[in-house]
Order: C-alpha cells, then sequence, then structure tokens
C-alpha cells in the first residue's frame, strides 16, 4: 500500500491520530525520528549514562568518547576544518542568539550596519534587534524576488562598507525555495562583512560544505534533521570563535576559578558549552546524520514535491505563496474564502497534522499582506498516497469531491 521504503524506519508512522493513520505534513517545525536514533537514544540511557569531560570513571570515558564522535560527525558531515569549529547548543535559536550576543556586544558599534531579510525567522530577527537596539547600529532588511527567493541585487545594493555582519536563511520555512548562499556569501565578503546562514531547514534537504560556502557562521538545529530535540549547532570560523567572548557561564566553560585572581576560560569548542549538555541527544545525533547519509538519494531527491504542487495547483481556490515548485518539501497557501484555524482543525480530525499561522515569520506575513498561511511540510516518509488523501480531503472541504 505505502510507496516509500524510508517510512519503515519511522515507527511514529503506524500512529493513530483522532482515530485515523496520522499523515505527518509539519516536517518543517520538526522532523520524526528513525528507529536507529531513538534507540541510541534509549541506549545512552539505558547502559552509558554519566557526564561528559568531568568524571574518573570508565563510564564517564565512554559517554564522553560518544559525545565527542558526535562532534566529529557532525565536523564533517559539513566539512568544517576541524572539530573546535563545531559547538553544540539548544537549537538554531541558541545558537543566533549566542553569535549576536557574544560576537555582536563585543564588536558591534552604532556606526555599524546588519542586514537579514524579510523571510527569516524570529529566531534570525529577534536576536539582531535587540542587539542593534544596544549597540546602537542599524538593522537593515532586504526584501525577497517574485519567487521568494532573497533579491540578489537588492542585497547587493544594501551593503556598504558599514555592514558588519550579514544574517540570512538558506531554505525559508514558509517559502521552501533554496537561495544561493555561496554567492551572496561571496557579495557579503565584498565588504568586509561577516556572513551567519540559518541553516535550520536544510540539513534534511541538502548536503552543506562550510568551507566552500566560505560563511563564518553556520547554524541549525538536529530535530529538524531526524534527531532529537534540545540539539543544536553552531559552526563558526576558528579565528573567530577564539576572538569572542563567552555566551554563557558556568561550570566546564573555564581553565582556572579562582576567588581571589578571577577566572580564565576553556579553549574551543568548551569556552562555548558551559554546563551539562544534552548527552543523550548530541550522542544520538550522529545517529541522524548517519541516517541522513546512507539515505541521502531518497532524502535528498524527493518526486513528491512536484507531485504536491501539481496537485495544489490543480485546486483553484488554493494561491501558494510565490511563483513557481519549491524546491524542498515545504508548501505555504492561502485557501480563498477559507480562514487557516478551520482548514487546520478539518485536517486534525482527519489524522493530517499541518501548520497554520505566521510561521515565526509575521514580518513576511506582513510583507505579503495576510495574517497567516496554511502550511504543509513533507518529508522523505511521505507518501503518494499520503498526497492524494490530503488533496482528496481539501477538496471534500471546498466541496469539489464528486
Ligand atoms: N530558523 C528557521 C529557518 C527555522 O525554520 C526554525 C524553526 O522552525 C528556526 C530558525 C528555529 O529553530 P529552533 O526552534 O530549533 O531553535
Amino acid at each position: 500500500m505505502q510507496d516509500n521504503y524510508l517510512r519503515q524506519h519511522f515507527p511514529i508512522m503506524s500512529a493513530k491520530v483522532n482515530g485515523k493513520s496520522l499523515i505527518y505534513f509539519d516536517n518543517a517545525a520538526t522532523t520524526q525520528k528513525p528507529q536507529s536514533v531513538i534507540e541510541l537514544s534509549n541506549h545512552v540511557y539505558s547502559a552509558i549514562n554519566a557526564n561528559v569531560h568531568r568524571a574518573a570513571h570508565a563510564l564517564a570515558a565512554t559517554a564522553t568518547a560518544k559525545y565527542e564522535h558526535s562532534r566529529r560527525v557532525i565536523q564533517s558531515f559539513i566539512h568544517a576544518k576541524n572539530d573546535e569549529e563545531v559547538i553544540f547548543t539548544s537549537g538554531t535559536t541558541e545558537s543566533i542568539n549566542l553569535v549576536a550576543d557574544s560576537w555582536g556586544r563585543h564588536f558591534l558599534t552604532s556606526e555599524d550596519e546588519v542586514l537579514i531579510t524579510h523571510a527569516e525567522h524570529h529566531a534570525n530577527i529577534v536576536p539582531w534587534q535587540q542587539l542593534c537596539e544596544h549597540t546602537g547600529a542599524t538593522l537593515k532588511i532586504v526584501p525577497l524576488n517574485k519567487f521568494g527567493l532573497i533579491d540578489v541585487e537588492a542585497f547587493q545594493a544594501n551593503l556598504s562598507e558599514k555592514t558588519k555582519l550579514v544574517a540570512f536563511h538558506h531554505i525559508s520555512n514558509v517559502v521552501g525555495k533554496v537561495n544561493p548562499i555561496k554567492q551572496l556569501t561571496a557579495l557579503a565578503k565584498k565588504v568586509g562583512s561577516l556572513v551567519l546562514i540559518d541553516a535550520a531547514q536544510s540539513v534534511a534537504h541538502c548536503e552543506l560544505n562550510v568551507q566552500d560556502i566560505d560563511c563564518d557562521f553556520l547554524v541549525f538545529s538536529m530535530h529538524k534533521a531526524f534527531g532529537p530535540t534540545g540539539v543544536g549547532v553552531l559552526y563558526g570560523k576558528k579565528e573567530i570563535l577564539e576572538k569572542m567572548p563567552p555566551y554563557k557561564t558556568g561550570g566546564e566553560m573555564i581553565k582556572r576559578v579562582s576567588l581571589t585572581q578571577g577566572t580564565t576560560f576553556n579553549k574551543l569548542p568548551f569556552k562555548f558549552e558551559p554546563g551539562t549538555p544534552n548527552i543523550a541527544g548530541v550522542i544520538a545525533s550522529a545517529e541522524a546524520i548517519e541516517f541522513i547519509r546512507d539515505n541521502c538519494e531518497h532524502i535528498y531527491h524527493q518526486p513528491l514535491v512536484s507531485y504536491l504542487y501539481d496537485s495544489l495547483c490543480s485546486i483553484d481556490e488554493v494561491n501558494i505563496l510565490f511563483d513557481g515548485c519549491p524546491d524542498v518539501g515545504i508548501f505555504s497557501f492561502t485557501i480563498n474564502g477559507h480562514h487557516q484555524q478551520d482548514i487546520a482543525a478539518f485536517f486534525d480530525a482527519n489524522g493530517i497534522a499541518l501548520r497554520v499561522g505566521h510561521h515565526c515569520a509575521m514580518p513576511l506575513m506582513e510583507y505579503l499582506n495576510i495574517d497567516g498561511c496554511i502550511r504543509a511540510s513533507i518529508s522523505a516518509y511521505n507518501t503518494r498516497q499520503e498526497v492524494d488523501t490530503f488533496v482528496r480531503l481539501l477538496k471534500a472541504f471546498l466541496k469539489h469531491d464528486s
């Protein structure tokens, strides 16, 4: 019945919701987890649980080795030069806050400018707004083109020697188009700006090579890429991270603490990892990356994207935001004459998980002059049958059903 080989790896795919078989189309919010990730996470708690980096016993050594193994897996996955450039955080949000707080408050002045775009997630807006309020720097906003991509000409026109940092998304959580991050990075570098790329939606959809992109920072969350919640990554170029002061302080990020002589800080990456981290989550993240690697031809190339696009385009009342088919399975649309909340309630009653609202992108909704939209986001484990069911129900809702 189901046409998808990857599906068998995801136990939640057999769940019932509201008495119906779950159809999970909320993958841009968080992806489901394969059995291997769930098992490794359980294994940590049932067999090797201990705190990392500090204890003098075998269990702690095992946990530490596995934790540091994950760092190297992620390093090689994103092609970072070395593992000190991979900082574990709690998510994309914390990774961006870390840079805004540590780099921003230390290096930005009232003469400087930070550039973002109209389509950023709130996590890539509010930390920069706060930083600019704090330092007196100016926050500049780049528009999108009719395809929902960052307008390269406008981007270039907004750059100047005042630009100290540009922060933009690779793939929007609303639009689902892949931006030319290498080209944008090169333009920003020409004026001497640093570049932070929000890759929260990227890891589940395409390869990333930070050295090839030449970005200074790249951030993502493992839970959007088949991994556990509560684990984020901040990639930063070593020479920049070394100049940045600590973000949060406490245990583990110090070299020496003295009440009379003050505190000195640990080396990278530990300087930015205070306290006890999400040990099981970090360890299980390596398994999520292995899962992507082992199945990348299914994960990176999804024929369902154009299938869903064609299906939605065949319904007159559906208005997909921006022109053209998304590059990845993130579809946002409005429906003439129907409020998003009614649509969400109808689909939820039918076991279909969608997201409606502003998608943590209120400025984009404002830019489009809408109060929200419906988002169906698919992943490699979704099937043609699920798309057919979704479209059939949508037509029934709109009274198009035969
Ligand atoms: N950036 C983008 C593009 C996102 O899609 C999200 C989450 O939806 C975030 C940032 C924030 O990620 P997290 O909530 O995992 O910190």
